[in-house]
């Protein structure tokens, strides 16, 4: 059976190999988890290379020292932290029966057992990575998987087709390639769970297709990430920190900052902190084989089209660095920072997922809470500062996928702690041991000692006269 998949039928086909090779398999121990994971990681060391020059291809321009770092570092972290922490993870647990059968010589423990094949659908902007890491929980978990690369990202997806297809077993890991039709034809197949990383519009008509089967699914969708800085700030640190993030990957990550609440009084001090940091990164912006430009033509419209509906309300809008005039072959682009928007401004509403950003001044901070809570959950949110009390504030009454304080986006580099969403921004995590409990099966199980005392208790049918009594005398606050 080949590897890549390029049919529906094809997908249908080797899922149903998938499962019958799960069932035919029974335990996977953990040192099979690991050659498993094993295979992956030499196929990134031996495949590096060409994957990078494929997200340059793809990206139009994505300088291939970042597609190392943010795609194939990225994903070697999680299969490394998963390899070596995976026999932890799946030992069982022992648990304590209830009285008073605990006496009775009964045992009870929880097994975590792999669920079988799960589908991974990523996306175009970390093409490697989202499809990648989850892998890593996935086989640490003893499942088997079929990934589904973006058809945005054509090049990407087939040198990762390629490589998987020497270095992998297809019936453990298949590749899925093609465009929305495959996409959509996976979340019609009857997965023991689905992965999906998108849009929050799509991740809900991927959820209505995985009912239809009862998958349970992760979903990694996006948001806007609010970012605070609080009067306790530095602000030439925050401005720092928040330039670097937004830069990373051309602004097309879905943890960069994208709404900014800055101190009223602060407002113009931040915004000269932000032009000198973002120039010492970028002094210009075409032809810099550092920035990383927006993924195609339609995406470029759309963040610009963002930036024009606020223009049209006659919205101060800055460029980092000053606007040149724009090569139209060429789609990297200066930093477009929005000050102040209406609220019903499309860029205040919309992910803004390119090179665009917006600055809300704030005079309490009680007022920025309530326009974050006002808004979906957003998958990130940070704040800068060193006002503990404050800190606390908005931790307590504010929710969010993750938190990064006086930075942004790190938290979603770590290894050893969950990673994910919440309402809109998703649901359910990798990384972490939460990410291998997201892929096992928690199963409970109940081993009854050889004496039974129910019958001499009078416990069974037929009830005698003191059952009710006695049930009743155990009813207890
Ligand atoms: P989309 O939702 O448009 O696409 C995501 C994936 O879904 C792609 O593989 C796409 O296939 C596929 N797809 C498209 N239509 C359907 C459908 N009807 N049913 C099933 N699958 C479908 O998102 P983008 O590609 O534009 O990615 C950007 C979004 O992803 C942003 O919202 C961003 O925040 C989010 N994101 C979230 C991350 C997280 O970890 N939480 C990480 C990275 C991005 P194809 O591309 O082949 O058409």
């Amino acid at each position: 059976m080949s590897s890549v998949i390029t049919t529906v039928e094809g997908l249908a086909a080797l899922l149903a190999a998938q499962k019958s090779a799960f069932t035919a398999e029974g335990a996977v121990d953990a040192a099979e988890r690991r050659r498993r994971i094993q295979q992956v990681i030499d196929l990134l060391v031996a495949w590096h290379k060409p994957l990078a020059a494929a997200m340059d291809e793809d990206f139009g321009h994505r300088p291939q020292g970042f597609s190392l770092m943010n795609d194939v570092l990225g994903s070697l972290a999680s299969l490394k932290h998963a390899r070596d922490h995976l026999e932890d993870w799946m030992q069982p647990q022992e648990r304590q029966p209830f009285a008073p059968y605990d006496q009775l010589g009964a045992k009870a423990r929880v097994l975590y057992q792999p669920k079988g094949s799960v589908g991974i659908i990523g996306t175009w902007n970390a093409p490697l990575f989202t499809l990648l890491s989850p892998l890593a929980y996935v086989l640490a978990a003893g499942n088997r998987a079929i990934l589904k690369p973006s058809e945005i990202a054509p090049r990407t997806a087939e040198v990762l087709a390629a490589a998987c297809a020497e270095h992998l077993d297809p019936l453990l890991v298949g590749v899925a390639v093609g465009g929305v039709e495959m996409a959509e034809g996976m979340t019609r197949q009857p997965f023991d769970h689905l992965v999906f990383t998108g849009s929050t519009a799509v991740g809900k008509a991927v959820m209505r297709n995985a009912a239809d089967n009862l998958v349970p699914v992760t979903l990694e969708l996006g948001g806007k990430s609010p970012t605070i800085v609080s009067r306790s700030a530095d602000l030439a640190t925050a401005a720092f920190r928040i330039a670097a993030a937004k830069a990373a990957n051309g602004g097309q990550l879905c943890v960069n900052p994208d709404l900014i609440y800055v101190p009223r009084e602060q407002l113009e001090a931040f915004l000269a902190e932000l032009k000198g940091a973002y120039a010492s990164l970028f002094p210009q912006v075409q032809g810099n084989p550092d920035v990383v430009a927006v993924v195609n033509a339609r995406h470029l419209a759309r963040v610009e089209g963002l930036v024009e509906d606020a223009i049209a309300a006659g919205v101060r809008v800055e460029s980092l660095p000053e606007a040149s005039a724009a090569d139209p072959q060429d789609r990297r682009r200066p930093l477009r920072v929005v000050v102040d928007p209406p609220a019903d401004r499309r860029i205040q509403q919309e992910e803004i997922f390119g090179p665009a950003m917006v600055l809300l001044p704030y005079d309490a901070i009680d007022a920025v809470l309530a326009d974050i809570n006002a808004r979906p959950r957003p998958l990130a949110l940070y704040w800068f500062g060193t006002d503990e009390a404050e800190q606390q504030r908005v931790l307590e009454h504010t929710l969010s996928g993750g938190v990064t304080i006086n930075d942004a986006m790190m938290h979603a580099a770590m290894q050893d702690a969950p990673f994910g969403g919440i309402g809109a921004s998703g649901m359910g995590h990798y990384h972490g041991r939460e990410g291998f409990l997201e892929f096992s099966h928690a199963r409970t199980v109940f081993e009854a000692g050889s004496y039974d005392p129910r019958r001499e208790w009078g416990l069974l049918p037929p009830y005698g006269e003191h059952f009710l009594a006695a049930m009743e005398a155990q009813v207890t606050p």
